[in-house]
């Protein structure tokens, strides 16, 4: 039986990139490898790999007895059901370290960048294996979507460099175009179910024992979400009474004006000013140059609800 490569729960496109990448990789390294994924791709990574005639990873949502690569996170509340049934053999990453755990030792590569894919770049010049030219478009389209053009805090020199040398290979010559045309597939609202769109980039996370759920929809114009954004604060007051949760966030990110507006459904909304220093009006607060969730909006909340 081949290992699994799978990036985490409502995955984005560079968790499904990067999971294509590493199977593709350890399967020339002599470790079989197929890419999977844990729920359905979005819209984004549908264009991504139609664009560049990539096949879609199966889904795969039971590791027992299977052996895993992790791409993308290490949190337990965000990787495959039954982990602990299954032999985890490696993790690639960019995100802060997480609470998976394993019995015996595994290899990891966590870097401080702005996007999975840019650590697998690095990983196939390490082992000295050729990249697919197919490949190097969607790990270009991943490195777009994770450091939204290059724009977002998480973005670094490195994933820049990356994405330059990924473009070359992959024939891309004008970078802006080709992340706002999977931005404007990413905007698009229209037909979705409310839930789906809260549930499209959604995280749980466990913050001082409080658990908080962080979802991030974003889009090129935030007047795109007029329609909807009572519905949408409506459902994530439905969703924190649904489950045990101390908040429901949800960033509304307009990375044209490089900032979010978030809404929430919390016990204690004084967080999000302890968090943010910015005051909520209402049920709503306006955060300035903040778009990313993993680089400002998960450590200000952590450190407001450890204080
Ligand atoms: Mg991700
Ligand atoms: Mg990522
Ligand atoms: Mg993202």
């Amino acid at each position: 039986m081949p290992a699994y490569v799978v990036g985490h729960k409502s995955p984005d496109t560079d968790s499904v990139c990067a999971a294509i990448a590493l199977a593709d990789l350890k399967s020339k390294l002599g470790v079989e490898s197929k890419p999977a994924v844990q729920e359905d791709i979005n819209d984004e990574s549908k264009f991504v790999l139609d664009k560049f005639g990539v096949g879609a990873p199966e889904k795969v949502s039971d590791a027992s007895d299977k052996q895993i690569f992790l791409v993308d996170h290490s949190d337990l509340s965000q990787t495959i059901d039954n982990l602990d049934k299954g032999e985890l053999l490696g993790i690639v990453d960019h995100h802060k370290v997480g609470d998976v755990t394993t019995n015996n030792p595994i290899e990891v590569w966590t870097w401080p960048v702005g996007c999975t894919c840019t650590v697998l770049k690095n990983m196939y010049d390490f082992y000295n294996v050729e990249l697919p030219k197919d490949l190097a478009g969607i790990m270009l389209c991943a490195i777009l979507s994770d450091t939204v053009i290059f724009k977002s805090a998480t973005c670094t020199d490195e994933d820049k460099k990356v994405g330059e040398e990924l473009a070359k290979k992959a024939g891309v010559s004008d970078l802006t175009s080709l992340g706002m045309e999977m931005f404007k597939v990413k905007s698009a609202i229209e037909g979705t179910p409310i839930r789906d769109l809260v549930h499209r980039d959604y995280k749980d996370f466990d913050m001082s024992g409080n658990k908080v759920g962080i979802g991030q929809l974003e889009v090129v114009d935030l007047s795109l979400l007029d329609s909807v954004k009572e519905d949408l604060a409506n459902d994530i007051k439905s969703i924190k009474g649904e489950g045990d949760y101390h908040s429901v966030f949800l960033l509304l990110t307009d990375i044209m004006k490089e900032g979010s507006e978030l809404l929430m459904a919390t016990d204690d909304p004084s967080v999000v000013e302890k968090a943010f220093g910015a005051k909520p009006d209402g049920e709503k607060a306006w955060l300035d140059g903040v778009m990313s969730r993993k680089k400002q909006v998960v450590p200000n909340f952590e450190k407001a609800f450890s204080s």
